[in-house]
């Protein structure tokens, strides 16, 4: 608590009493935590690859770089984890453009199972070399307003870390259907899945219930906070039900596009 105090005084100068006035700062100091927590995960998430980096410059340029097959094993690594940088250093950029306030989407009208479609597609290796069965149910003529590359990105990421989270010979189910005015979309895998007292926080920035799992299969900690601002942005809901060995799903509701009819008669 921040507190004021002020004496009240009579017609003579007397103290009659004082004021006293409690300011509540426990959400102040929650948004700085969270802030200082966010600062120092960035520092430390980006030294970890750059020392790599450098480190396996230095032994290449000490002689290490006369041995070609060491050469190629040390490359190999420095580029990874390059990758590795690149891709968290767009994921930070991603993030810190939509939490502005003045963030746009491009909106169009756009049909959700072809979305849906491009990014299986994208996908569909990925599984394959893990030996997962990736398979859809994709309802067709379901529209969405809102930014299709963004969507997309929802989709790439929920159905990523499903691959990257079920074990190898495991399921993974990608379900886009329509109910109560809503355009539904549901990823669902029979992995690892998530215990109770983890579930709520995995929406967080850099939270990661295995971080050795994530970082080894180029997890940036960041995809499910994206996603989950994303899903705001477009007024949609977000919800995951997971069971631990058993498997995770998560549901995504989105209002459906207005019919051409409907706009063109609020547009008139
Ligand atoms: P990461 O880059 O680590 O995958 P995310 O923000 O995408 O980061 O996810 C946060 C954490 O949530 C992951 O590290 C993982 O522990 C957990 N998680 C996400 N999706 C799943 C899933 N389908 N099954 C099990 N755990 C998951």
């Amino acid at each position: 608590f921040h507190v004021y105090g002020a004496p009240v005084l009579g017609e003579n100068e007397e103290l009659r009493g004082i004021v006293l006035v409690l300011h509540d700062i426990t959400e102040l100091k929650k948004l700085e935590e969270v802030r200082k927590d966010f600062v120092a995960n960035v520092s430390h998430e980006l030294k970890t690859p750059v020392t790599s980096v450098k480190g396996f410059t230095e032994t290449l340029l000490d002689g290490a770089m006369h041995d070609e097959a060491l050469s190629r094993q040390f490359l190999e690594i420095m580029w990874k984890e390059s990758d590795r940088l690149q891709d968290l250093i767009s994921d930070l950029l991603e993030l810190s453009r939509i939490e502005q306030d003045y963030f746009e989407l491009n909106r169009t009208r756009f049909d959700m199972s072809s979305t849906i479609t491009e990014a299986l597609r994208l996908l569909e290796s990925k599984a394959i070399d893990k030996h997962l069965l990736l398979t859809s149910r994709i309802d067709t003529g379901i529209y969405m307003d809102g930014d299709e590359a963004r969507i997309k990105q929802i989709i790439i990421n929920l159905i990523n870390n499903a691959i990257i989270y079920t074990k190898e010979g495991g399921e993974v189910q990608v379900r886009l259907f329509e109910e109560a005015e809503e355009a539904v979309l549901e990823v669902e895998d029979n992995g690892i899945g998530i215990s109770p007292e983890q579930l709520p926080r995995i929406f967080e920035r850099f939270y990661r219930v295995d971080k050795a799992r994530s970082r080894g299969s180029g997890g940036t900690g960041l995809g499910l906070a994206i996603v989950k601002h994303l899903t705001d942005a477009h007024g949609g809901r977000i919800e995951v039900h997971s069971r631990k060995n058993e498997g995770t799903t998560f549901t995504l509701r989105f209002p459906k596009s207005r019919n051409m009819e409907e706009e063109e008669f609020t547009n008139s």
